[in-house]
C-alpha cells in the first residue's frame, strides 16, 4: 500500500459547533474516492484540511512523498500555497475559473504561474482540451461556452501541472444529468488513465458508485467506508494521446 494522504483525529470546530469530529483517513495513491454525506456533514471542511487549504484545530494531515512523508502542520502559509499548486488540482462546482480569459489560457495559466513560457504552456493547455474533447473551443472565453464545458476546462486546469491529487467539490452540482455523467466520466478517466489520486465529493449516488471507494460523512465524523462498484474507470480505454505525461 502507498498512503498518499493521511489524516489522523482529525477536528475542526466552528462557531456554530464541530464540523469534523476526529477523523482518521487515508487515500492510497491512485485511488478514486467519493465522499458523500448530507449537508452541513463536514465534507467540504474535511476536503480543505486535506487539502492544505483549511488548517484543522487538532489532527495532522501528512502527505505521503518518495523523499519522506510531509505533515502540513509543519508548513507555513507561503510553502502550503505552493504545495497546493505543485501537488495538488482543485475543481469546484462553478467560479474559480477567469471569466475573462480564453479556455486555454484559463488552463495555461497554473503553467506560467511555475514558471513556464507562454507558449509552452498554451500548447500543453490546447492538448490537454483536445484530450478532454474541447478541440476547437482553445479560444473561446468561458461565457461562450456550456456549463459542462466549463467544467472540462476545470478538469484540465486541475491536471496541468501534474498534480498528484485532484480534489473536487461538487464537480457536478450544477449541471443537468446528462452532461453531470458525461463530465464526471471525464473527469474519472483523465484521473484515473495518469495515475492520479481523486477526492470527489458529491451528492449524488451515480457518482459515488463510479468511485473505487465511498466514504460517508455524518455529523462530521465518518459512519462509513466502503469499495464502490466503480473500477471501470481505470480500465477503461481512453485515448489521451499521451497529452498527460506532463
Ligand atoms: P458540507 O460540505 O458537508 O455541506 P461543510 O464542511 O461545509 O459541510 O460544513 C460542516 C459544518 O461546519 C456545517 O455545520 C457548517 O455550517 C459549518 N461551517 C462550515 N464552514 C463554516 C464557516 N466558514 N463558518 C462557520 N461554520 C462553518
Ligand atoms: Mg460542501
Amino acid at each position: 500500500m502507498n498512503a498518499i494522504l493521511h489524516a489522523q483525529q482529525l477536528t475542526k470546530h466552528y462557531p456554530g459547533g464541530v464540523a469534523l469530529d476526529h477523523v482518521d483517513f487515508t487515500a492510497q495513491a491512485g485511488e478514486s474516492i467519493a465522499i458523500i454525506g448530507p449537508s452541513g456533514s463536514g465534507k467540504t471542511t474535511l476536503l480543505h484540511c486535506l487539502a492544505g487549504i483549511l488548517r484543522p484545530d487538532a489532527g495532522s494531515v501528512t502527505l505521503g512523498r518518495q523523499a519522506g512523508a510531509l505533515d502540513l502542520r509543519t508548513l507555513s502559509d507561503a510553502e502550503l500555497s505552493k504545495l497546493r499548486r505543485e501537488e495538488f488540482g482543485f475543481v469546484f462546482q462553478q467560479g474559480m475559473l477567469l471569466p475573462e480569459l480564453t479556455a486555454v489560457e484559463n488552463v495555461a495559466l497554473p503553467l506560467m504561474l511555475a514558471g513556464t513560457d507562454r507558449r509552452t504552456s498554451e500548447s500543453r493547455a490546447a492538448e490537454w482540451l483536445a484530450a478532454l474533447g474541447l478541440a476547437g473551443k482553445e479560444r473561446r472565453r468561458l461565457g461562450e461556452l456550456s456549463g459542462g464545458q466549463v467544467q472540462r476546462v476545470a478538469i484540465a486546469r486541475a491536471q496541468v501541472t501534474g498534480a498528484r491529487v485532484v480534489f473536487a467539490d461538487e464537480p457536478t452540482g450544477a449541471l443537468d444529468s446528462a452532461t453531470s455523467s458525461e463530465v464526471l466520466d471525464v473527469l474519472l478517466r483523465s484521473v484515473a488513465a495518469n495515475g492520479r489520486t481523486l477526492l470527489v465529493v458529491t451528492h449524488d449516488p451515480n457518482v459515488a458508485e463510479r468511485c473505487g471507494r465511498v466514504v460517508e460523512l455524518w455529523d462530521g465524523r465518518i459512519i462509513a467506508d466502503s469499495a464502490g462498484l466503480g473500477s471501470t474507470a481505470a480500465s477503461g480505454n481512453y485515448n489521451f494521446k499521451g497529452a498527460f505525461n506532463v
